[in-house]
């Protein structure tokens, strides 16, 4: 099946097809890295892992991640704390990394930081200069939007409009409001580069623009970030982009995911309503962290709650609940497939609720089957797919021996059951009707019947 992917540009789901056959490549927008990241930030990061694992498949990948370590935003950072810029950018970019891999996500094939490129940016800022598409004011250089006639075709914005609605104070060195910054000066005590329009630092959106052109080429296949960097981010790359480079085409395919909300209000750092990864891990498994992130579909958005991580918790203990006690021979775990459906789901503009439907159908098949041949069968073809999907990488004794605050594990309830009819044999009823409580606030429900005990967690 050919892979479909939705375009932001022509606002609609697509076939992909490469520049290059057999070969792709994508590029997205990374972390800045001034704080810990929080789980909006890792959407994009586990989004864009999954497709990477999915084009991996049929094609030979070239994925960038960048860094951005040169923000004002990290200058802020670093005068407010008293702390060296490199000191703050290690630290978060260790900790993102760290992060990141805690919830499954793949380290990229590069990973390059805007620091380690300036001398890209700054030859191509000339090259826009010197094709017309870029001016020098008072230290300072702007790429003039006017003279870029696709611009806004990605975001679907109209220029004139644009300046219509323009509000706010022109900057005198400015030709026109809408004329974005490539270089800027910078004062003594923040970081700068020597440049031919003197010492200062790269604007950000040059920054993706060299770094994609440096390691990926002119033209790359796919690029990727959170919706929210549509306009005015990814339509100021496509700009200078294709004006530094002769109009060749920047991207094949723009791809974007939803936002991340809390009680219907997007995450971010600015509101202040962030959950960082960095914490969450200390207490929640990570692929739990991950399932949840991939419950919605990436363009839908997704509101986080605390019931967002308890489904995706009894999910992932209805997939290890299946596997669990199955020993899958080598041999097994070798000829294992993914089963078609799931990778038809994920080919399709990445539908991972659909890819999870038929990961749990998998399940559902593995619980009725009794022959132990066709069950060691069934698992290692569970393990296939949680091979590309970031699931079932714990064995499944340890995850169920793993204590997730605040939520009983199915060991916990299963040995309280057992505390419970022992109370019972003993005729002591109120020892039996505690454990019984115990578990109801636990949010477990318990039935007695014919051949014994059942329990069900209750939302
Ligand atoms: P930043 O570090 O702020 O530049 O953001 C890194 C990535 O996270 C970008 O691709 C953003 O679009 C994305 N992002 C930020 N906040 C959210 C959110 N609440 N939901 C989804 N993606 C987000
Ligand atoms: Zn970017």
């Amino acid at each position: 099946m050919t892979i479909q992917v939705h375009d932001t540009r022509k606002g609609r789901k697509v076939p992909f097809e490469p520049l290059h056959d057999g070969e792709v490549t994508m590029y997205l927008c990374g972390p800045t890295v001034y704080n810990y990241a929080h789980i909006g930030n890792a959407r994009p990061a586990v989004v864009f892992d999954l497709l990477a694992r999915v084009l991996r498949r049929s094609y030979k990948l070239t994925f960038a991640r960048n860094i951005t370590d040169i923000d004002d935003k990290i200058n802020a950072a670093s005068i407010e704390t008293g702390k060296p810029i490199d000191e703050i950018t290690a630290k978060y970019i260790k900790a993102y990394n760290d992060d990141m891999a805690a919830i499954g996500v793949q380290r990229p094939d590069i990973e390059p930081r805007a620091t380690q490129h300036v001398a890209e940016m700054i030859s191509m800022i000339g090259e826009l200069i010197d094709k017309g598409f870029a001016y020098e004011a008072e230290g300072h250089v702007l790429f003039d939007v006017a003279s870029y006639k696709g611009y806004g075709e990605l975001s679907k914005r109209d220029l004139r409009e644009m300046i219509a609605g323009s509000r706010v104070e022109v900057a005198p060195y400015k030709r026109a409001a809408q004329d974005f910054v490539l270089w800027k000066p910078s004062t003594p005590e923040l970081p700068g580069w020597d440049s031919p329009w003197g010492r200062g630092r790269p604007g950000w959106h040059i920054e993706c623009s060299a770094m994609a052109a440096k390691h990926l080429g002119r033209t790359i296949d796919i690029h990727g970030g959170g919706l929210d960097l549509v306009f005015p981010h990814h339509e100021n790359e496509l700009a200078q982009s294709c004006c530094a480079h002769d109009g060749a085409d920047f991207a094949r395919y723009w791809m974007h995911n939803g936002f991340l909300s809390m009680d219907h209000e997007k995450m971010s750092k600015s509101l202040g309503n962030v959950v960082l990864v960095h914490e969450l891990i200390k207490t929640v498994p990570g692929e739990v962290i991950r399932l949840a992130l991939l419950s919605a579909h990436y363009r839908q958005p997704l509101d986080w709650s605390t019931e967002t991580l308890k489904s995706a918790k009894r999910q992932l203990d209805r997939l290890y609940g299946a596997i669990r006690g199955i020993d899958v021979s080598d041999e097994a775990r070798a000829n294992a497939e993914v089963p078609e459906a799931l990778v038809a789901a994920l080919e399709d503009d990445l539908n991972s609720p659909k890819a999870m439907s038929e990961f749990f159908g998998l399940a559902k098949t593995l619980n009725k089957t009794t022959d132990p041949k066709q069950r060691q069968q069934l698992a290692a073809a569970m393990l296939a797919a949680g091979d590309l999907m970031g699931f079932l990488q714990t064995d499944p004794e340890a995850w169920f021996a793993g204590h997730v605050e605040g939520e009983l594990s199915a060991d916990d309830i299963e040995a309280l059951i057992a505390k419970r009819d022992a109370a019972r044999a003993a005729r002591d009823f109120a020892a039996a009707d505690a454990v019984r409580d115990q578990l109801s606030e636990a949010g477990i429900q318990i039935e007695d019947g014919a051949s014994g005990t059942t329990w069900r967690r209750i939302d």
